[in-house]
């Protein structure tokens, strides 16, 4: 038995949070966003870690990842998530309770470093001084003004790297998309980097024309230019392609991203930590992607990111998503700043550096 601290309470709660506008990219709509939120206490500190999905996350935690977790040892995280993982082969780990796991294992982690008074970064093994970040964005559904005030933003305070969202109406409005994509590039200039996501939007011959004419625009990152289910059809694009071809958000385990990897479908494997296993699975997925020769890029809820991301070795960089940054910033204190396109946390704060506020929108929370 344990000698240490004991995880001692599992608590779950739900927020969903209106967008500032309409958000949309190729293949889905949305006007809200709904956070998860899992605090873990033990050894007189509190863990917390969050998902972006569905309220029913947040009973996944309550009744099957809660009770295998608690008075376990608070500072044997990789022996908890085997539990959890254990617990869900009958309920079924992709979706809502990958990301229910995925929660809970961000809230281990951090509690763990604040039991030991560590930045969470050095418990996991510092690699990097800092994390690149991209700002994400670009909905199908802004003005171009909005786009482009969105843009400079980003490049004004130092992010060399945006992304915009393409393949609208699921690839049936090009001509708007290229004109999009134009405009992005006038708008940063010749020396950031322009990436485009089409989440799935075109067909594998669809996506191969549209890229030629992106390349014209110097665009480097193409994202699922179709769906990533179709590891051929990644793979077919990327061979007659410039940009580099992405994908893996929808990654829930390492079998996933191992197949990814081995059927040379992307050049670079993206990860989100807050559905593919929490923290535990992506270091072991940054391990397959390096065997593989590829890098990592974090996908969405940067806070949740940083800490793990700085402990990898094959980084390239953290996606700073619009949506995400406004909801964290909202719900968390702690949360640094970018400067200079990167992202590092507060010197010697333990843990993931970030807490709930106290009055953390109750007239938001829905679970
Ligand atoms: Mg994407």
């Amino acid at each position: 038995m344990s000698e240490g601290p004991l995880v001692e309470s599992v608590e779950a709660s739900a927020y969903t949070i209106p967008t500032d506008l309409p958000e949309a990219d190729g293949t889905f709509a949305w006007n809200h966003t709904t956070i998860v939120v899992v605090q873990v206490r033990g050894g007189g500190q509190v863990g917390t870690g969050w998902t972006y999905g569905s309220p029913a996350c947040a009973a996944v935690v309550r009744q099957d990842l809660g009770p295998v977790v608690i008075r376990r040892d608070a500072l044997a995280v990789p022996a908890a998530w085997s539990a959890m993982v254990r617990q869900l082969r009958n309920i079924g780990r992709p979706g809502v309770a990958g990301m229910a796991l995925s929660a809970v294992d961000v809230a281990l982690w951090d509690l763990a470093a604040r039991i030991l008074g560590l930045p969470l970064h050095r418990l996991l093994g510092t690699q990097q001084d800092a994390v690149p970040i991209y700002g994400s964005g670009g909905f199908t559904t802004y003005t171009d003004r909005q786009l482009a005030e969105q843009l400079t933003g980003w490049v004004d305070r130092g992010i060399p790297r945006v992304k915009i969202k393409i393949a609208e109406s699921s690839g049936t409005r090009v001509t708007r998309d290229l004109s999009r994509v134009a405009r992005a590039r006038s708008v940063v200039g010749a020396a950031v980097e322009l990436f485009v996501d089409a989440n799935g939007g075109y067909t594998p011959g669809q996506a191969v024309r549209i890229a030629e004419r992106l390349s014209e625009h110097d665009v480097v990152w193409f994202e699922e230019p179709v769906s990533s289910d179709d590891l051929g059809g990644l793979r077919h694009v990327r061979s007659r392609c410039r940009a580099d071809v992405t994908a893996g958000e929808y990654g829930f385990d390492l079998a996933y991203f191992q197949r990814m990897c081995a059927a040379r479908a992307v050049d670079c494997l993206q990860v989100d930590v807050t559905r593919c296993g929490g923290i535990t699975e992506l270091l072991r997925v940054a391990s397959v992607a390096e065997a593989h020769g590829l890098q990592i890029s974090g996908h969405c809820a940067p806070h949740a990111h940083l800490a793990a991301l700085m402990a990898i070795p094959n980084l390239r960089h953290l996606e700073w998503f619009h949506d995400h940054v406004r909801i964290e910033r909202q719900l968390f204190a702690g949360c640094p700043q970018p400067l200079d396109g990167v992202l590092r946390p507060e010197p010697d704060r333990p843990g993931h550096g970030l807490t709930l506020r106290a009055s953390a929108l109750p007239q938001h929370r829905v679970a």
